[in-house]
């Protein structure tokens, strides 16, 4: 059973990194199970990791120095709601978008349809910190997407499609509003 959970959270990185959403060492990944959090390891790649680089230790339990740094934000959304699986990432153009807007309203059928409208979260510290931890919990019931500004995504649910698609389709919304953004001044300069 711990084998089968580290064996997915292997896989999930290796996704994760193939869409792009995570840099070569960024980005963290967790699952719970009963009461135990089997999260990365500080530091890990995402595409190239092995059961090695996960670390476990129980939702009352001081966390290991070895865990990722965001483990505490993974412990408060684990704390406050009845998911069991999060991917925190750093798509590029969500995080650009969250540099300009309060919140982004995907413009596509798709992101509409799974997404409406993404917050963007403000936090002084925005790595690691007990201040994103209590945005996190305050927010994590009703959003299964938790945008930090100028850091990235956090997102849980109950399973790897889940999580994964909701990160991807989020991702795409971006993507879609800076070409649609491209094409409107494209098309104004061609009027001219
Ligand atoms: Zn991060």
């Amino acid at each position: 059973m711990e084998r089968e959970v580290k064996r997915e959270i292997v896989k999930a990185g290796r996704i994760l990194f193939d869409l792009g959403l995570v840099g070569y060492t960024s980005g963290n990944i967790s699952a719970l199970m009963g009461n135990t959090i089997f999260i990365t390891r500080t530091g890990s790649k995402l595409g190239y990791l092995s059961e090695k680089d996960i670390v476990s230790f129980t939702l009352n339990e001081k966390i290991p120095e070895t865990a990722s740094v965001e483990s505490i934000v993974h412990r408060a959304i684990y704390a406050s709601t009845t998911s069991t699986h999060i991917i925190h990432a750093h798509p590029p153009h969500l995080v650009a978008l969250s540099l300009i807007q309060r919140k982004i309203i995907p413009l596509d059928a798709e992101g509409k349809y799974y997404l409406k409208e993404i917050p963007v979260y403000r936090a002084r510290n925005p790595i690691g910190s007990e201040e994103v931890a209590e945005i996190a919990s305050s927010v994590a019931k009703e959003h299964k997407l938790i945008l930090i500004r100028s850091h990235g995504i956090f997102v849980h649910g109950n399973s790897w499609d889940e999580v994964l698609n909701i990160a991807s389709v989020a991702e795409k919304s971006a993507q879609i509003i800076f070409l649609t953004a491209q094409i409107k001044n494209y098309s104004l300069r061609e009027k001219k």
